[in-house]
């Protein structure tokens, strides 16, 4: 892929979004709705955040209205890109009976059109890239989320101010966009700096006609990644966290974590990476149509584990073990690197601060 960097004035913006119009788009991208950022459809660039800043903080999210006009500088909202591929629930199936009893199995069929979404993080993308690997199994492909995949297209923005709560430096997901956008932008305080990372993104890229950003620009997205960078505190251990995770299922501090949790479900909700779900049947009234219906589960629900109508994992210590261990240690059997992209929402998002980077690290460092 050319990666020549191009300079897209701030004033020209409405002209990105209008060559997504032309090439049949409908364009997502971060809204201030009901004190958070969310990815809902834009129509031109006055509906995106101008001035809005982030304070992130264990259990606090907390939005800051500046006059500045800067669109993209905050760090992340709640949700990442999850819902819009693995909805929060949907029907996958349905059967329905005829009068003389016959049976007939359909499998639900949303409409799917192409939709760009624009502003997206670095550590989002890790996440997704993570989700296909769950839905997109070669030959046993999950078909909604397939369908929904094909029809993104990804325009990601490096972040430039991480908020307390981001590690994705010590993930190696972020600040800046590494893969998996059709186009990368990183904003300046006059424009945006732009480079393609598919042939898709550099068809809209070419079709822009944009001159190449200077040395002064580039210079200054590498200042920024550099301060992006540094502004990150927290650190997950490295390497032998996966040994040292299933080596102490007995640690007091799982015990110690379980006095704080509420098992609310709050992190495993707001995961970029977490995938499980539950399925079960809704019938009408006179049972002539049955709905499979498939919606986010959590390690956190009691009968998650359930197995010969107990659960396995009764307590709430085992449940937020099961959640640690699998997201750092089993992760990495299954897919070679670990469930977590340093978003940090599961800090900010948990309604009493716990922190999975403290947490793990009490975990390693002890003994018990
Ligand atoms: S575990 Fe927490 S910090 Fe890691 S990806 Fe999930 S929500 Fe983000
Ligand atoms: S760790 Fe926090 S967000 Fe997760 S279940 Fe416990 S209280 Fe809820």
């Amino acid at each position: 892929m050319n990666q020549e960097q191009k300079f897209l004035p701030r004033h020209d913006l409405d002209r990105l979004l209008q060559q997504l119009k032309e090439e049949s788009y409908n364009c997502l991208g971060p809204v201030v709705r009901d004190g958070a950022i969310q990815y809902l459809p834009i129509t031109d660039s006055s509906d995106l955040p101008a001035g809005v800043e982030l304070d992130q903080v264990p259990a606090a999210y907390q939005l800051e209205f500046t006059d500045g006009d800067r669109l993209f500088n905050w760090s992340n909202g709640p949700q990442a890109l999850k819902p819009l591929l693995f909805r929060p629930r949907e029907n996958i199936w349905q059967v329905q009976r005829d009068s003389s009893g016959n049976l007939a199995f359909s499998q639900a069929d949303e409409s799917v059109e192409p939709t760009a979404v624009i502003g997206v993080r670095a550590c989002d993308l890790a996440a997704l890239e993570l989700q296909d690997r769950h839905f997109l199994v070669p030959g046993a492909e999950d078909p909604h989320y397939k369908k929904r995949r094909d029809s993104l297209l990804l325009i990601g923005v490096d972040c430039s101010q991480p908020s307390d709560t981001c590690f994705c430096v010590s993930t190696g997901d972020g600040p800046d966009l590494r893969s998996g956008f059709d186009l990368a932008m990183t904003e300046l305080e006059d424009g945006f700096v732009l480079r393609a990372g598919t042939k898709r993104g550099q068809k809209i890229l070419d079709a822009l006609n944009l001159s190449a950003a200077t040395e002064t620009q580039l210079q200054q997205v590498a200042i920024q990644s550099e301060q992006a960078t540094a502004r990150q505190r927290r650190l997950l251990p490295d390497a032998g966290v996966q040994k040292l995770l299933l080596q102490r299922p007995e640690h007091p501090h799982w015990q110690n974590v379980a006095e704080r949790c509420t098992a609310c479900g709050s992190c495993t909700s707001v995961c970029p990476t977490c995938f499980c779900f539950s399925e079960h049947s809704e019938t009408n009234l006179d049972a002539s149509v049955s709905q499979q219906v498939r919606e986010w589960s959590s390690c956190f629900i009691p009968n998650h584990s359930n197995s010969h109508g107990h659960p396995v994992r009764a307590d709430i210590a085992s449940r937020y073990r099961q959640w640690l261990t699998h997201k750092l240690a089993g992760w990495q059997e299954q897919f070679g690197r670990s469930g977590c992209v340093g978003c940090g929402r599961c800090i900010s998002w948990c309604p009493v601060g716990i922190d999975i980077t403290q947490e793990v690290n009490k975990l390693v460092e002890d003994t018990g």
